[in-house]
């Protein structure tokens, strides 16, 4: 059981993958704390949580169902071996935004969890799995990994 970051230089340096596994968990729901991260902890694994910028604190989602995780929880996942990755600012598609809002969702969420965390994120999880070449492009510029 290995962070994403762990997994990209496994696979850089070409080691054997076959036995490794990645936990991702997208969107940032308060239950990633609740319910996840202590499972996570029981078992001596690490998860990877790709969290939308906008939504954290929210009291509700969309749908009124779920509440999001706050800094405060985020961070505490973060210093207990947790991985903490973007998953854009909106959550909207990165291939249906305006191109000039690209840098926004991309570069935003680092300054936000920096500042609001004192960590920097490394990682980005596309929102419904959406990119092209120019997102690609553009997330070379501030993050080592992608998934
Ligand atoms: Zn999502």
């Amino acid at each position: 059981m290995v962070t994403a970051p762990q997994a990209v230089i496994l696979l850089k340096s070409r080691q054997n993958v076959m036995n490794t596994v990645i936990i991702t968990f997208d969107d940032g729901y308060e239950n990633n704390y609740t319910e996840a991260f202590p499972l996570l902890k029981k078992y001596g694994f690490r998860g990877n949580f790709y969290v939308v910028g906008n939504d954290i604190g929210k009291e509700k989602n969309q749908d009124g169902l779920k509440k999001y995780m706050s800094f405060d929880q985020i961070k505490e996942m973060h210093d207990q071996g947790m991985e903490i990755g973007s998953h854009s600012m909106s959550h909207d598609p990165l291939t249906s935004i305006k191109p000039e809002l690209l840098p926004w969702e991309i570069y935003q969420p680092l300054n936000l969890f920096y500042q609001k965390m004192n960590f920097w994120i490394s990682g980005i999880a596309f929102p419904n799995g959406a990119f092209n070449d120019a997102i690609i492009a553009e997330i070379r510029k501030y993050y080592i990994e992608n998934c």
